[in-house]
């Protein structure tokens, strides 16, 4: 579907709960959020429903995202599901990798093989701090697990706090120099209530990009090695097995070739991650509407879409949407 700006919207983003196992310092505050009621999340066959229309719309791409998808029940029968699609050529996942070690065989069955996993400090410590209370030791057997069942990529989403984990960009490039993996930092955003100090977080991937390669040689590739990355800029590193990605949402709007929507646990269809026009689904849904109808509804997410989002680095970034990143599911 062409958006007004002459973009092919073929990409759908679905946060399957607004529920996290972890409440990351810069994602989601402390006291958590108001969580949807369970009547109020959409139901996996209304989102069943909503992608097999997307998919006849012409989308071909779904990434699976929460808050953290692996902790609603029945996800992976879900997934096993969403596979069956005809014509959805492309579904990952999005996930903390907390819960991976125990589900890394099932998921990988059920036909999702490439995986991101979220990191942000490679000390048990830091890490402990920046999550609120989670365990490093489980993601690392998380990402053991997805490595032993297949997944291919693997890529891990870094997530930089200037004075925080800067000191740690490095290890986490080492990452990609021992294992095929694929390291991507991603610009910290000043999406919700949580980044009030954002100009005092935020490092530009620019100055991540000149640490790394003073140590190591990068070379730019050239094309897209996965389907599935997107506005990642991605290095490959002299010697080493996997690659870097940078991404830019704040240094380097990428507007221009967003593709996608976002569907919410709670049934809106999002136009722009930092911009709160949506188009509720649910209720036409709950009321059994026809294809013509939710149709209707897909298209209007489309038209919604803006040019370009004002995330601007020269006004001390304090341009918000009112939702959490780990509401909209990032
Ligand atoms: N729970 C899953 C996870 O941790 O990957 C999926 C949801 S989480 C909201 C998705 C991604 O959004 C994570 O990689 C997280 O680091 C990123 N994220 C959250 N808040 C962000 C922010 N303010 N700026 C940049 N990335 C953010």
């Amino acid at each position: 579907m062409l958006d007004p700006y002459n973009r092919d919207i073929n990409y759908l983003r679905i946060s399957v709960t607004d529920r996290c196992n972890l409440r990351c310092t810069y994602c989601r505050p402390m006291e958590g959020i108001s969580l949807t009621g369970h009547e109020d999340i959409l139901r996996y066959e209304e989102i069943l429903r909503v992608v097999s229309r997307a998919v006849a719309l012409g989308f071909v791409k779904v990434r699976l995202t929460g808050g953290e998808p692996l902790v609603r029940r029945g996800f992976v029968e879900f997934a096993a599901e969403l596979k069956k699609l005809k014509g959805l050529e492309d579904i990952s996942l999005t996930t903390n990798g907390i819960l991976l070690e125990k589900y890394a065989d099932a998921i990988f069955k059920a036909g999702i093989t490439r995986i991101n996993i979220s990191l942000d400090s490679l000390d048990r410590d830091k890490y402990r701090q920046i999550t609120r209370g989670g365990n490093l030791d489980d993601v690392f057997n998380g990402i053991a697990a997805v490595e032993k069942a297949g997944f291919s990529p693997i890529k891990i989403n870094t997530v930089i706090v200037k004075g925080f984990n800067d000191n740690e960009v490095m290890d986490f490039a080492r990452l990609a120099m021992g294992k095929p993996f694929q390291i991507r930092f991603i610009e910290i955003m000043p999406v919700s209530s949580v980044n009030t100090g954002h100009a005092e977080d935020f490092l530009p991937n620019r100055e991540l990009m000149e640490t790394i390669g003073r140590h190591f040689r990068l070379a730019p590739l050239a094309g897209k090695k996965h389907k599935s990355d997107g506005p990642a800029r991605i290095y490959t590193l002299q010697d080493g097995r996997g690659e870097i990605g940078f991404i830019d949402p704040v240094s380097d709007h990428f507007c221009a070739t967003c593709n996608r929507l976002r569907l919410m646990a709670d049934g809106k269809l999002r136009a722009c991650l930092l911009k709160d026009e949506e188009v509720d689904l649910k209720a036409a849904l709950r009321r059994k509407c026809g294809d013509g109808e939710l149709d209707d509804l897909i298209g209007r997410a489309v038209r919604l879409k803006p040019e370009k989002h004002d995330l601007d680095c020269t006004d001390r970034h304090l341009k918000k949407c009112h939702r959490d990143m780990s509401d909209i599911g990032g």
